[in-house]
């Protein structure tokens, strides 16, 4: 792929790209009268315009119905997430049984934990990545102090090289091995936060089971932004968000898969409420908890219909457009960000900004973050005043995400072309889009 730095290749991009008429489909932020450049799709997905009408859909039934509602609504309420397993499958690689639409994120790892991280005196630990996600730490440190552990010792965290700011697998695998005797779960990203480095999860998996560990992925930066295949890749268990690149919402109802060997063992200890009970009985309201034999038989309360109303109009864009084509898309505008970086430090004469984001095939998502070597804040605020939202991260991190629901090659060449008009011109201010 050869590419070139200039306002009519991109547009040029713009005009064969395959998912162009997507973007019409969503509302695309403004400030001012003018629409903005938003690159924060990995932060909050936009909204469709769809939402509005799917939840008012909900407003009316639930206006005109009351309480019959759960069963004479459009989409009758009681099983108004049943659609969710076969939506979700497509996007994270699973069966439609392996997969629920429930809780939070965060909850959803402490569910998931609960029922996975069964500590003994000899298996005790959890291996993950460092720097997870402040709310992962979180729970990861609380579930170990709930079984009287210690964190410090149950705890096993594998960091980059010194030097380097991704992961390495064969470092992944080998901290694995160290333990192998000891680990009870390995719980990383999909895709870390940070870097936006995506993990060899099949590798993880693989090594992880081998040394007698339950292994799982948080999905939060990974769904909806990068091919999976979690039931391919023998996954234990996974959790993710829906308001990142799934566009459901800030807040929005989260996922978990559950592989197909676990999800039918009635005797896998869990936390447990009616939504999770067996379908047919569950209204005999008997003492005794008997699973759902899917994902489901996690699920603890009736569906938020809401927040699902929202769920179901961005996962209908996503079967629109396809995973694959999503995919390829943002390989492309992902490359073309690469390209131009690379452009502007040839420029430069020097590395003026560093990619911390892995270029190879497989190892990058939407997500490219930015080292600036000079004058980041700087770039970082013209880029705020010129129209563009991005995220800062300290030191001196800049991260954005170009969607392949939404945003465009021209986005991705202005993004270029405001960085490299601002370090070309010391103490300018950045043109305006
Ligand atoms: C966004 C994100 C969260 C947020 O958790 P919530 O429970 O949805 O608030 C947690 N973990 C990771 C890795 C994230 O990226």
């Amino acid at each position: 792929m050869t590419f070139e730095n200039s306002l009519e290749y991109a547009r040029a991009q713009d005009r064969i790209d395959p998912l162009r008429a997507f973007r019409g489909q969503f509302h695309l932020p403004h400030r001012g009268g003018r629409e903005l450049i938003y690159f924060t799709g990995n932060s909050l997905g936009l909204q469709p315009r769809a939402t509005r009408e799917m939840i008012g859909r909900e407003l009316d039934d639930w206006a005109e119905h009351g309480v019959e509602g759960h069963f004479s609504a459009r989409s009758p309420w009681y099983s108004y997430h049943e659609i969710f397993p076969q939506q979700l499958a497509h996007v994270v690689g699973a069966l439609p049984e392996e997969v629920v639409a429930m809780n939070q994120l965060t909850v959803n790892l402490h569910v998931l934990l609960t029922t996975f991280y069964r500590p003994d005196r000899k298996r005790y630990k959890i291996i993950c990545e460092a720097k997870a996600f402040p709310s992962d730490q979180y729970a990861m440190e609380s579930q170990v102090r709930l079984h009287g552990l210690d964190p410090q010792d149950a705890i096993v965290e594998v960091a980059p090289r010194a030097g380097e700011h991704t992961i390495r697998t064969e470092d992944i695998t080998a901290v694995i091995q160290l333990h192998s005797s000891s680990v009870a779960v390995v719980l990383f990203g999909g895709v870390n936060y940070y870097t936006g480095q995506v993990f060899d999860m099949k590798a993880i998996t693989a090594a992880g089971q081998q040394a007698g560990a339950f292994v799982g992925f948080d999905l939060a930066h990974a769904a909806g932004n990068v091919p999976l295949d979690l039931h391919g890749w023998n996954v234990d268990f996974a959790c993710w968000c829906s308001y990142k690149y799934l566009n459901s919402g800030p807040g929005g109802v989260a996922g978990a898969f559950i592989h197909e060997r676990h999800i039918a063992n009635p005797s896998l200890p869990r936390m447990a409420g009616w939504w999770g009970y067996t379908k047919a009985s569950r209204f005999e309201m008997k003492s005794g908890f008997v699973p759902i034999p899917t994902a489901e038989g996690w699920q603890m309360s009736n569906a938020p219909v809401l927040s699902m109303a929202a769920h179901k109009a961005a996962l209908n864009l996503f079967e629109q457009a396809g995973m694959q084509a999503l995919a390829e898309k943002s390989r492309l505008l992902t490359r073309y960000l690469f390209y131009l970086l690379d452009c502007i430090n040839t420029d430069q004469g020097h590395t003026a900004i560093e990619v911390i984001t892995p270029r190879g095939d497989g190892e990058h998502g939407c997500q490219v973050s930015m080292l600036m070597k000079e004058r980041g804040r700087e770039v970082f605020a013209a880029l705020a005043a010129a129209g563009v939202l991005a995220d800062w991260r300290e030191p001196n991190v800049i991260r954005i995400a170009p969607v392949p629901l939404y945003n465009t090659f021209e986005e991705v060449w202005q993004f270029g072309h405001l960085i490299s008009s601002i370090l070309s011109t010391p103490g300018a201010q950045a043109p305006s889009i």
